[in-house]
């Protein structure tokens, strides 16, 4: 894995801004992981997934991370700073189980392909649904005569099912122990990894393209020359604009 450039973030942007949450993840990852193809990438279950982009996130933007929360009690704006945590991804594909009335199941973790298969699902019932079969592996010792292999699941199992997988993916979402200083209301806020390099990357796109536009307009170089001048570079042409 290696940093993002200037000029990877803009690509990176550029290529997923109209894209869903898990383009968008592959499209970072791709750029950063040239070692891997994108078959390769699509196949990490999401908790490998998230664990190389806060690899990705320590590397591009530093370990220290800044983020704010509102209490959802009082409204009060909290702002709070940790750092990025190290988390080591699973072991490679881990089966897990789960004990239910019609036997054990077998499953695995869900990838990035899985979640593409399920885009197009009408609502998140039918998604969940389809993410259960998907991942339900067809060796399961299911007992039922009604659970054949393309027949529905039944709804508590698919209810089970998604719980269980929730639960086995710690490094899908960090979750922060909340407390407002204004009302000492205590919650638990969850941070996606996803949205919140993404958000970083946006920001970071739009503050290199106004940079790359006002060096352009007065020295009249070219976008790659702006963008390969380091950030120290970059940074003193502009003070000498202002
Ligand atoms: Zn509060």
């Amino acid at each position: 894995m290696r940093t993002l450039t200037a000029g990877d973030i803009l690509q990176v942007w550029e290529r997923a801004a109209q894209q869903p949450p898990v383009e968008r993840a592959l499209a970072m990852l791709g750029v950063a992981c040239p070692e891997l193809t994108p078959a390769q990438l699509a196949e990490l279950d999401l908790g490998q997934r998230d664990a190389r982009l806060w690899d990705l996130r320590a590397l591009t933007f530093g370990t220290q991370l800044a983020a704010f929360a509102e209490c959802p009690r009082c409204e009060q704006r909290l702002e709070f700073a940790f750092d990025v945590p190290a988390l080591e991804p699973a072991a490679s594909q881990p089966l897990l189980e789960l004990a239910t009335d019609a036997g054990t199941l077998q499953f695995r973790l869900p990838t990035s392909a899985d979640l593409r298969a399920i885009a197009d699902c009408g609502d998140l019932g039918q998604a969940q649904r389809a993410l259960a079969r998907r991942c339900l592996l067809p060796s399961c010792g299911l007992q039922s005569p009604d659970l054949q292999h393309g027949t529905p699941l039944p709804e508590s199992i698919v209810f089970e099912l998604a719980q269980h997988l929730q639960q086995h993916m710690p490094t899908a979402e960090i979750t922060l122990a909340m407390e407002c200083p204004a009302c000492q209301h205590q919650w638990q806020s969850c941070l996606d990894v996803v949205s919140f390099l993404w958000g970083e990357i946006a920001a970071q796109a739009r503050r290199l393209l106004r940079e790359v536009h006002l060096l352009a307009s007065a020295y009249g170089w070219r976008e790659a020359d702006i963008l390969a001048l380091s950030p120290v570079l970059r940074q003193a042409y502009l003070g000498m604009l202002s």
